[in-house]
């Protein structure tokens, strides 16, 4: 089943062919390794999760490879604030990362290159750059792209070349140093930053003197080194990346190879809380730790994250949360009717299908599993499925369809990466009913109608449930 995906370059919804003699070769920027990553970064990740599983049980070899940023402007600013060496800092909040990418059941990258360790390729890559003439030393002894000598800047993003004016230096007179600025600031961008004393031990030697790459420098040196010199396939990232990052990464592969970095872009949307990008700079995150702590199960997490367009940006809510958890309990109620009728228990769902022959045709779900394929539509698959469920065709089936539609199911699930029956699930859902009684209790609270709240919460407490307030939502906890 051929996948289709839309690119960013072209903005057209495009196939993703496979070469024959060799997987697809997909890069995705990885995180910066300064902190936990927040639940926004994870929508990302895990969208790129889900292309990946999709693409496997459509019956392509893919070559998956994460970076991960650990030397630039934040993880030397934090690691050298909290007085621990880069390394050892960065180490901590990788495998930080690795775990919450576990819990969240992502699956391990093909390969997950480390910046830190890609010094050289990068100082090779910026000598071709200079060699080339795209390249020049500044004043302050850092080297930086100049942004005129590249035709094709901006092609990604559709920039006017009416914009690129001033490309040595930006409106406020000046090259861009750091590693993240805005469109309206376009000017040359750092390859190589001379040594700073606020860098402290962060510093390499090179032909321009002491100092360390750029963030943009380092992906297009990951890309060359992870596949071999080749144009990749496809190229991920959130849709903040696509500029400046995506656009400076082709502006020094294409310039100092020659040939085009990559075929198709493609760029997930925000996670917002309140209509604002979740991030670090604005305080409005959550982590994955915060969410189980408060007592959500990591598959409801996953489910909310990748559950509408990954072209739309998603408004975080802890009501979208909940509801997840009840789609969830749903679709395991559905699923163990199907064991019961085959006399299976709940061990024998077997995610592991994509290992079997590549199932050509899903029946029922043929149209779940078409969706997935165009555009990652998870709306219009999950519409299916519940669409289903709500026939109640179960009593109406022999045993061969029951277990076609069990593998079905089983297999659509794997591609969502939706694991049914695990412990984490099954020692966190909250029933239905008490998910409706305490927001109606909540409602109660809010409307100032403390009597009905009070009567609502003695109700919760006799089924064996506890609600602990905070000021903008609530808690649900089993009584021990
Ligand atoms: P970082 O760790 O900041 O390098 O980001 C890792 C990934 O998360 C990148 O692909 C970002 O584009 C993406 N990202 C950052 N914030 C958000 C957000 N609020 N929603 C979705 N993706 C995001
Ligand atoms: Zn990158």
């Amino acid at each position: 089943m051929p996948v289709k995906l839309y690119d960013t370059q072209t903005r057209a919804v495009k196939t993703l062919a496979q070469t024959s003699d060799r997987p697809l070769y997909f890069y995705c920027c990885g995180p910066t390794v300064y902190g936990p990553a927040h639940i926004g970064n994870f929508r990302t990740f895990l969208i790129q999760d889900l292309l990946v599983r999709v693409l496997k049980v459509a019956g392509y070899s893919v070559k998956h490879v994460r970076n991960i940023t650990d030397v630039d402007d934040k993880t030397i600013r934090q690691s050298r604030a909290k007085k621990q060496n880069l390394q050892e800092f960065t180490n901590y909040w990788t495998n930080k990362f690795h775990n919450d990418c576990k819990i969240l059941n992502l699956l391990t990258p093909s390969l997950e290159p480390r910046a830190v360790e890609h010094i050289n390729e990068m100082i090779q890559l910026t000598q071709k750059l200079v060699e080339k003439k795209f390249a020049y030393q500044g004043s302050d002894g850092s080297v930086y792209f100049s942004v005129k000598s590249c035709k094709e800047y901006g092609k990604l993003n559709r920039i006017d070349q009416s914009e690129l004016k001033t490309q040595n230096n930006n409106s406020a007179g000046s090259a861009n140093l750091a590693d993240e600025y805005g469109r309206e600031s376009i000017s040359d961008f750092a390859l190589w930053k001379s040594r700073k004393e606020e860098d402290g031990e962060n510093y390499w030697k090179s032909p321009w003197g002491e100092g360390r790459p750029g963030w943009h420098l380092e992906c297009s040196s990951m890309i060359y080194k992870s596949f071999d010199g080749n144009t990749i396939d496809l190229h991920g990232g959130g849709i903040d990346l696509s500029f400046p990052h995506h656009e400076n990464e082709i502006a020094q592969s294409e310039s100092a190879y020659g040939k085009t970095l990559c075929n198709h872009w493609f760029h997930c949307a925000h996670l917002r809380v309140e209509n604002k990008k979740m991030s670090k700079s604005f305080k409005n995150l959550y982590t994955l730790d915060e969410l189980l702590d408060k007592g959500y199960s990591p598959t409801a997490i996953r489910y909310t994250l990748i559950s509408s367009s990954y072209r739309q940006p998603l408004n975080f809510t802890f009501d979208g949360l909940r509801a997840s958890q009840s789609a969830l309990t749903k679709i395991e109620r559905f699923a163990k009717a199907l064991l019961n009728k085959l006399g299976k228990d709940t061990d024998n769902f077997n995610h592991d299908y994509v290992k079997a022959d590549v199932i050509k045709n899903h029946g029922l779900l043929q149209d779940a599993w078409e969706s997935l394929c165009n555009n990652l539509n998870t709306a219009a698959c999950l519409g299916s499925i519940f669409g289903l469920i709500g026939s109640n065709p179960i009593s109406k089936m022999d045993a061969e369809e029951s277990e076609n539609l069990l593998k079905s199911i089983g297999t659509i699930l794997y591609a969502l990466g939706i694991n049914l029956f695990t412990e984490t699930t099954k020692d966190s859902i909250i029933p239905n009913a008490i998910l409706e009684l305490a927001k109606a209790r909540w409602d109660a609270k809010q409307n100032k109608d403390y009597a009905k709240a009070d009567t609502l919460r003695n109700k919760l407490k006799s089924a064996g449930w506890e609600i602990k307030d905070s000021s903008a939502d609530y808690e649900i906890h089993p009584i021990d």
